[in-house]
């Protein structure tokens, strides 16, 4: 009898299921803006400004990204539109830039970064800084993808809008910012002075994207990143006597370390469900049907049947656990010296709720040895912002238009950006390059051959624009 209560319950459980995402509809009195730009046109201007773009050297270190701001603020000035450079320090710029709205919103800001990471040019295909567009129309640069091709989209968008005229019920703002790959100084120094005058109820920044293929062939997911995992650097330092290296003596630095480091390696923590996975997970069910999308569409199936398969998934499963990661040594110096200290550094990365100060303890507990200490060199906490939100519906439902085999959804950022500094302010804060790229073409952000396609730029900048209209504009008269 109990156990045929068990397996009701269970049958029960296994009938609840998520129901497809409602994304709603575009205004249909905003579609003058939205219909206003030939965008073959607008494709092929944005594809040659963002080769522009890609030419100016904003590697971080040392960054100059007072350059990029300039090359953005010209674009702009050509367009009658003011803009501002503020530098936390010389050459290392970040631009605003605002279309007036009525006010009766809080203000949208398109949010992007204009440091990219270093090249290593001799193992590139192109030169990182040609922007050379080749006969396919891909558009190659350090920065194509993380995260120039976003900010030129971004400043297309506030001069789409002006170009048409368009009247708007809140203050659209362009920000993009310096240092975001190293340091954030930029948008700290943006939060610190600059934050009143900016005040912004949404962002739209990097995070998130559109994999093509990425859980079943066809089929594009465009994620849009809700939640940034918070984070705690910590210095492991194991002590002991110091010693001649031709005789091993138990309990000297190296072997402490090593055996807390065998400890940290045998974690295995437990899965954690975050909301937008099984959101996500439900709208690629509703899209492929079937066998899958039974499974995936009911949160019972998919802990019973789909969560051994994320956890195998690197990717997926630092989004589903607090990992710690063991990224770098040091402290030796001869090789027949044992050294008195030696070090690791971990970097560790928290689930939304789960907090530094309580991992720091566990670590303590599990590493169980006096003569090792902690050093907290950084830490954060997690934030997320909801996605029952009009501009989440407004980026989800223009990615996906007209596009078949195509499903948006959120999810949950194992890396951080500069919107974990803003919804703290809060700032909703989405995460979304509205291109949809190939799961290998993710590995060319900070690696080598970075580039995006000519369609990318043009449905991308599409997409955006549309999405910006329906929550920014008013009907013309
Ligand atoms: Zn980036």
């Amino acid at each position: 009898m109990r156990r045929a209560l068990l397996i009701l319950t269970l049958l029960t459980c296994a009938c609840a299921t998520l129901p497809r995402a409602d994304l709603g509809v575009s205004p249909p009195e905003l579609a003058q803006w939205r219909d206003g730009v030939n965008w073959p046109d607008a494709g092929q201007e944005a594809v040659r400004l963002l080769s522009g773009y890609l030419q100016v050297d904003t590697s971080n270190p040392p960054g100059n990204e007072t350059l990029g701001a300039k090359y953005l603020a010209g674009l702009l000035e050509k367009e009658g539109i003011a803009s501002e450079i503020v530098e936390f320090a010389p050459g290392r710029g970040s631009l605003i830039a605002r279309l007036k709205g009525t006010g009766s919103e809080k203000p949208l800001c398109l949010l992007s970064h204009l440091d990219v990471v270093p090249a290593e040019a001799k193992n590139w295909q192109q030169p990182p800084f040609s922007g050379l567009v080749d006969a396919q129309g891909m558009i190659w640069g350090r920065g194509a993808l993380d995260m120039k091709g976003m900010g030129l989209i971004e400043t297309l968008t506030l001069i789409w809008l002006k170009r048409l005229h368009v009247p708007l019920k809140r203050d659209v703002i362009l920000l993009a910012v310096a240092d975001e790959e190293v340091d954030n100084r930029g948008m700290l120094f943006i939060v610190e002075k600059y934050w009143p005058q900016i005040d912004c109820s949404h962002v739209v920044n990097e995070g998130g994207m559109g994999i093509r293929d990425a859980m079943t062939p066809g089929q594009t997911i465009f994620a849009i990143s809700v939640a940034e995992k918070g984070l705690l650097w910590l210095k492991m330092i194991a002590h002991g006597k110091a010693g001649h290296g031709s005789t091993p003596i138990p309990g000297r630095a190296p072997e402490r370390l090593l055996k807390a480091l065998d400890k940290i390696r045998a974690r295995h923590p437990e899965a954690v469900w975050h909301d937008s996975t099984r959101e996500t997970l439900a709208q690629v069910g509703h899209d492929v049907g079937g066998a899958t999308g039974y499974v995936l569409t009911r949160p019972t199936l998919q802990n019973w049947l789909a969560e051994s398969k994320l956890m195998a998934n690197p990717g997926t499963a630092a989004a589903m656990t607090d990992t710690v990661n063991i990224t770098g040594f040091g402290g030796a110096n001869e090789p027949n010296v044992i050294p008195s200290e030696v070090w690791a550094h971990l970097d560790c990365r928290l689930l939304p709720g789960h907090k530094p100060a309580d991992m720091l303890a566990d670590l303590i507990k599990l590493v169980d040895d006096p003569n090792v200490r902690f050093e907290v060199l950084h830490q954060a906490l997690a934030n997320e912002s909801p996605w029952d939100d009009p501009f989440y519906r407004a980026l989800a439902r223009h990615a996906v238009a007209g596009k078949p085999n195509a499903v948006a959804g959120p999810v949950l950022s194992p890396g951080f950006t500069d919107s974990l500094h803003l919804r703290p302010l809060g700032v909703r804060a989405y995460g979304f390059v509205p291109f949809a790229t190939p799961q290998e073409d993710t590995g060319t952000m900070h690696g080598e051959n970075e580039r995006v396609s000519s369609e990318n730029v043009r449905d991308g900048l599409r997409t955006l624009f549309s999405a910006v209209v329906d929550v920014t504009a008013l009907p013309g008269k």
